[in-house]
């Protein structure tokens, strides 16, 4: 089968790659139909995440069909249309039944990283009952694949650790689909405000499209006297950082009010200083999170239900086998204009 391998930091390949076969009872093989390639995979191909080995199928999204279930898997069956969860999550250790399934003792990220992943025509799927939903019949199949990954980091790192609530005054940094995540779920509380902070004006735009009431481009490196004189000089309730990098992080320790969260969605590859100096006082909580994708059946409801469209996200489209076009272009975002790409699996 066809697959994009990662060979070492700025090395990939689409090459012919063995049909994963089941390992366990409890794994399912699925024959992928759409994926997607995220922001992570293109900092697993700068090398900066080391877990990940040469040889290694990168793809952590998508959806697909059930090729062949284990004997022990009991919730799917051959032909099953499925969502393929970005964590994987055994059920039963102490971190899944907290729900903190990121940290699942047999599972977590994995898929893509310390296994195999779904940018190729087939993956194994372990712990299949608790790793894979259903696809509901009528679903929109595109918009699916943004529930893989994308709008449980944005809704569960920013929105749900960031406590949004009906009056506060939100400021999200960062609109790549990640931020315009948090953007799209925020908006489940209907927040007074919601600031959006990028430097790229494609990006802000699809933002106000999206529901952004305040927008900044930070080009000039101006967004905190920006932010600060939007609110008078009090700053924002829920600072949302969904870029990763120490400039950002320093943005919203600088913009957060009395008694606000900081929610960090990013993935910082560097130390960020934290000044205590000065929040040590404010009452604010700060947190971290890897997604647990614990709300994807809630999210899939709102999906279903139409109360939230991903599909927006969506902005180009290849055949897998173009795979490597497809990272050209979300790797070149700004010039693309790209947010989510859709590979298709004829
Ligand atoms: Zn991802
Ligand atoms: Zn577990």
């Amino acid at each position: 089968m066809k697959a994009l391998v990662y060979h070492s930091p700025g090395r990939k390949g689409l090459q012919d790659m063995p049909r994963p076969m089941l390992k366990e009872a409890t794994d399912a093989l699925v024959r992928i139909t759409k994926t997607t390639i995220c922001g992570t995979d293109l900092h697993i191909l700068k090398g900066d995440v080391p877990t990940v080995s040469e040889g290694r199928i990168l793809g952590h999204e998508g959806i697909g069909i059930i090729e062949e279930a284990g004997t022990g898997v009991t919730r799917f069956r051959q032909g099953d249309r499925v969502l393929i969860s970005c964590i994987t999550a055994c059920g039963k250790c102490e971190y899944c039944r907290r729900g903190m399934c990121s940290h699942c003792e047999q599972g977590g990220w994995t898929l893509g990283n310390t296994i195999d992943g779904t940018q190729a025509e087939y993956v194994r799927i372990p712990w299949a009952d608790t790793s894979l939903h259903h696809i509901p019949e009528n679903a929109d199949e595109e918009a699916m694949v943004m529930l893989s990954d994308i709008l449980p980091t944005g809704y569960e790192c920013g929105v749900l650790n960031g406590c949004v609530k009906p009056d506060d005054i939100v400021a999200i940094i960062g609109a790549g689909p990640i931020g315009l995540a948090a953007l799209l779920t925020a908006r489940f509380y209907s927040p007074a405000d919601i600031i959006m902070i990028d430097r790229d004006d494609h990006r802000l735009d699809v933002a106000k499209k999206l529901g952004a009431t305040k927008l900044i481009n930070n080009s000039d490196g101006k967004a905190l006297l920006k932010i600060m004189a939007m609110t008078f000089g009090r700053g924002v309730d829920v600072a949302i950082e969904a870029v990763g990098m120490p400039a950002t992080f320093e943005i919203c320790q600088a913009i957060i009010a009395p008694g606000g969260h900081i929610a960090n969605v990013g993935v910082h590859g560097e130390s960020v200083p934290l000044h205590l100096e000065t929040l040590w006082s404010q009452n604010i909580t700060i947190t971290t999170r890897l997604v647990d994708a614990v709300t994807t059946p809630l999210l899939l409801k709102t999906v279903m239900s139409g109360r939230l469209l991903p599909k927006q996200l969506i902005t180009h489209h290849f055949p897998l086998s173009e795979v490597i076009s497809a990272y050209d272009t979300f790797g070149n975002a700004a010039r693309e204009r790209a947010l989510k790409v859709i590979l298709t699996n004829e």
